[in-house]
C-alpha cells in the first residue's frame, strides 16, 4: 500500500503559490490535506482548484488567531506544514505587522496542533533569514546579516524568530521539528498582481508594459521551480533529521539583467526594461549551499528556461480565466 494513503496533512498557506502545489502533489498521492488560509496574500481560484479532490478541505482561518486554531486542535494530524506568512517586498510596507504576527503568534499555534496531534512539523523559512549576505554560498551555519529595524525586517525578523521557536519547541516539547530556508522560488499558481520578479516580468510582458528593473539589474539570485521545492519540502519532512536546518534553492546564480533577458527568449515575449532606484534596500545576492539537502537525495530538476515558458503558459491561462469571469 501507498505510504502516504494514511497521511493526513495540515498545510497552513495553502491557498498560496507553494502550498497549492505542494497540497496537489499530496492529495494526488492519496493524503487527506486541510487546508487552512486567511487569504491575505492567497487566492480563491488556487482553493477552488483542489477542491475536486474529495479529500480536500478548506479552512478559513488566521494562524496568528489562538481562538481559531483551536478548531485544528479538534483534529488529528500526521503532518503540519507551516507555509503561512504574507509574501513580497512590497507588502513588506503594507502587511508587516501581519508578517511579525503569522511568524511569531501563528508559529506558536501550529506548533500546539503539531504537540497536540503528535505530527511532524515543518517551518517554511526563507533565505531572507541571512539578510544581505556576506558569504557565498550561503550554508545554514551561516548566521546572516540583517539590520532588526531595517526596512525588511517584519519578513526577516519574523523568520528568524519563527526559527527560533520552532527550535526551541522541538527541545523542550519534542515536537518533531524541520525547518527550511527557501529560495526564490517560481511557477504555476502565482497570481498576476504577483510582485515577485518572475511572474512581475512575465505579467508586464504579456500586458506590453516595461519591466521595472531595480538598481543596475547586477544583483543576483537563484531560481527554482515549485515542482523542485516541493519535491525538497517531502524530501525534509520524511528524512531530514529533526530540528535541522535545510537550504532548499537553485544551484546556479543569475543577474536580474540576465533574467530579463532570458525570460524574452525564452517566451518568445518582446518588450523593454526600466532601470529604477529599488523601493527597498536590496540583497546583492543569494546564493543557497545545498549540501545538506542534497546529502538525502534531493537534486534541482526543472531547468530555467522550461519552468519559465510552463509558468508564461500559467499565467497567460490565469489571466483568460480572470477576463472570462469579468465579462460572465
Ligand atoms: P504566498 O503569499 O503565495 O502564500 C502564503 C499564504 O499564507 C497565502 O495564501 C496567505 O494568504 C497565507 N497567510 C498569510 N498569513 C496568514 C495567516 N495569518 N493565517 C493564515 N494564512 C495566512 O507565498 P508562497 O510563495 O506560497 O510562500 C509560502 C511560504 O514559503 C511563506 O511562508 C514564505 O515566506 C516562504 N518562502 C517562499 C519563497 C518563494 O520564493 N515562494 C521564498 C522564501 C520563503
Amino acid at each position: 500500500m501507498n505510504k502516504t494513503k494514511e497521511l493526513k496533512c495540515l498545510i497552513a498557506g495553502g491557498a498560496g503559490f507553494v502550498g497549492t502545489n505542494l497540497a496537489r502533489r499530496l492529495l494526488e498521492q492519496g493524503a487527506s490535506v486541510d487546508c487552512a488560509d486567511n487569504f491575505s496574500t492567497g487566492r480563491k481560484s488556487n482553493v477552488a482548484d483542489l477542491a475536486r479532490y474529495p479529500k480536500f478541505r478548506f479552512l478559513k482561518l488566521d494562524i496568528a488567531d489562538a481562538a481559531s486554531c483551536n478548531r485544528l486542535l479538534r483534529r488529528r494530524y500526521s503532518h503540519v506544514y507551516n507555509l503561512a506568512c504574507p509574501t513580497g517586498v512590497p507588502n513588506i510596507a503594507l502587511l508587516g505587522e501581519e508578517m511579525l504576527m503569522a511568524s511569531s503568534l501563528g508559529s506558536l499555534n501550529l506548533l500546539k496542533v503539531a504537540r497536540r496531534s503528535k505530527a511532524k512539523y515543518l517551518f517554511a523559512s526563507t533565505a531572507e533569514a541571512y539578510g544581505d549576505p556576506e558569504i557565498f554560498p550561503q550554508p545554514e551555519s551561516y548566521v546572516g546579516k540583517v539590520d532588526p529595524v531595517g526596512p525588511r525586517s517584519p519578513y526577516e525578523e519574523g523568520k528568524r524568530f519563527g526559527e527560533a521557536l520552532t527550535r526551541f519547541w522541538g527541545r523542550k516539547h519534542n515536537v518533531d521539528v524541520r525547518i527550511v530556508r527557501i529560495f526564490n522560488t517560481y511557477g504555476p499558481a502565482m497570481s498576476p498582481d504577483d510582485q515577485r520578479v518572475v511572474p512581475q516580468m512575465l505579467s508586464r510582458l504579456i500586458a506590453g508594459k516595461p519591466v521595472p528593473i531595480y538598481g543596475d539589474g547586477s544583483q543576483t539570485r537563484t531560481f527554482l521551480h515549485v515542482d523542485d521545492l516541493v519535491r525538497g519540502l517531502l524530501t525534509v519532512m520524511e528524512k531530514g533529521e529533526g530540528a535541522e536546518v535545510y537550504n532548499i534553492g537553485g544551484a546556479t546564480q543569475i543577474t536580474i539583467r540576465e533574467l530579463f533577458e532570458l525570460v524574452k527568449t525564452a517566451t518568445g515575449l518582446l518588450g523593454k526594461a526600466v532601470f529604477e532606484k529599488h523601493f527597498i534596500a536590496d540583497h546583492r545576492g543569494r546564493w543557497p549551499d545545498t549540501t545538506k539537502i542534497q546529502a538525502l537525495g534531493w537534486r534541482q530538476q526543472v531547468a530555467l528556461a522550461d519552468g519559465i515558458r510552463q509558468s508564461h503558459r500559467d499565467l497567460l491561462a490565469s489571466i483568460e480565466a480572470r477576463r472570462v469571469t469579468k465579462t460572465a
